[in-house]
């Protein structure tokens, strides 16, 4: 039997209730209510499309449905909000089963379970060639709490929320039908929403966004027209089981963890004033962080926006390092 787009959707029915929510899967479209005062709603959307963000052969359906939702839940954190409701869009070519439709929208919704979303709407269609899915994601905030791209300043310092590399060194693993526990990495994404909204909630970044595209194109983003990033080489983080499968690959793990993308941390810079209660914050909640270097003003004899130094203090070009991926 090939299921019929209200079958489809009756399989992301769900009746469960949640704060805001006036009414959700069922009508033309979803009612929820205005946010709490002094809060705001957060709003982002993600598209991953078969051949671009993914291959079907490579990546299970359970996996595809976390990780769509994942993508968009860094982008939430990013700003330091609390998720609450998704919408989901699918373009389903002929040649996808039912059970993978049935798997996926059974994983979609565990994981909403899991994080507490409701999934309110969407869009299901017919695709002529390959699968797409597009998810929404609404959060909530109060508005003094999030936290922008625009906030960093002169001395800041400059952190992530965790390891780079080890998505980008699966990556080319699949590619190269290479066997190796690492395109875990690739395959299942972490999900900071819990460090970002209480780190939002106790004002220690100033600003913060994920890394989605590579940590050079991303960092880029924090430093706007007047900033300097100044990285030291020994701190980048990269795991050990990265250096590893990279040796193995014959590739460059440094490369991979500054320009590789898709490792869903969080890069954010603090104040030099609210640093030492930051670091006691985070190791009194086991929060993994690594320090990369400090922002400055931008010299006017040396414009780049990122430097990297190694450890006699000499810069390293970073003129072939790929800065990331960009959607075009
Ligand atoms: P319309 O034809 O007016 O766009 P639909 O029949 O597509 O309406 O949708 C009916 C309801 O099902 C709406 O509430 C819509 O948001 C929801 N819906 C459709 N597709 C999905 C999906 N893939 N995931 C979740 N909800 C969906
Ligand atoms: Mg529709």
């Amino acid at each position: 039997m090939v299921w019929s787009e209200f079958d489809i959707i009756s399989l992301f029915k769900s009746k469960k209730t949640a704060p805001y929510l006036v009414r959700g899967i069922g009508d033309d479209a979803a009612v929820i209510s205005a946010p709490n005062k002094g809060e705001s709603w957060v709003m982002t959307q993600d598209l991953l499309t078969e051949g671009i963000h993914f291959r079907r052969d490579w990546i299970s359906a359970r996996d595809l449905a976390t990780k769509a939702i994942a993508v968009n839940l860094s982008d939430l954190a990013a700003m330091g909000a609390t998720p609450r409701f998704l919408l989901l869009t699918l373009g389903l070519p002929k040649t996808i089963s039912d059970a993978w439709i049935a798997s996926f929208a059974r994983h979609f919704l565990r994981v909403c379970a899991q994080h507490k979303l409701i999934l309110i709407g969407g869009d299901t269609c017919a695709s002529d060639h390959d699968l797409s899915i597009h998810v929404t994601a609404i959060g909530s905030a109060p508005t003094r709490n999030i936290v922008y791209r625009t906030g960093a300043k002169d001395g800041d310092c400059i952190y992530t929320s965790g390891s780079l590399g080890a998505s980008a060194v699966g990556l080319e693993c699949l590619k190269r039908g290479v066997k190796s526990s690492i395109v875990e990495y690739h395959l299942r994404p972490p999900i900071r929403t819990a460090f970002a909204q209480a780190m939002a909630a106790k004002g220690f970044a100033s600003a913060m966004t994920d890394i989605s595209d590579g940590l050079l194109l991303n960092l880029e983003s924090l430093c706007a027209d007047s900033l300097q990033a100044h990285l030291d080489r020994t701190a980048i983080p990269i795991d050990a089981m990265t250096e590893r499968v990279a040796t193995r690959l014959g590739a460059d793990a440094l490369a991979l963890a500054l320009g590789g993308g898709e490792d869903y941390e969080l890069v954010f810079t603090v104040p030099a004033r609210k640093e030492a209660d930051f670091v006691c914050w985070c190791r009194e909640k086991y929060y993994g962080v690594y320090k990369l270097g400090k922002m400055s003003k931008r010299s006017a004899s040396h414009r780049e926006k990122i430097i990297l130094w190694d450890e006699t203090h000499k810069e390293i070009s970073l003129k072939g390092v790929k800065k990331g991926y960009q959607g075009r």
